[in-house]
């Protein structure tokens, strides 16, 4: 996966146009994700309007364990990542593999998850 150094930005108008992430917009990404290692496999749109995106399984709050990555570009390489940009703030999608539907639930920073 070849991600071209350009700007993010973290904050966009949200909901986006045409219910698609808006070129340059930033998201907290697990490396294992932005690597192309593992699947993404949870979507989250915190209170804040930030997004982050992981594998679902390792720890992303690991020193350097995730990046800022621009998340127009990942939907390049995994396209129904974009099915995830009409998420509320607040919520969260989750699905189990790649190529399943995505469940969507409130989320919330402080729970233990699972
Ligand atoms: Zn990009």
């Amino acid at each position: 996966m070849n991600h071209t150094s350009h700007p993010v930005v973290r904050q966009a108008p949200f909901p986006f146009p045409g219910e698609r992430f808006p070129r340059d917009l930033g998201a907290v990404v697990q490396r294992t994700v932005a690597e192309g290692r593992m699947p993404a496999l949870v979507v989250i749109h915190d209170s804040e309007g930030d997004w982050l995106i992981g594998d679902g399984v390792n720890d992303p709050n690991l020193p350097d364990a995730s990046g800022v990555y621009c998340i127009a570009c990942m939907t390049e390489d995994d396209p129904s990542i974009s099915e995830t940009a009409s998420l509320q703030p607040g919520f969260a999608a989750y699905r189990d593999g790649p190529g399943l539907p995505w469940t969507i639930e409130p989320f919330s920073y402080g729970g233990d998850e699972g």
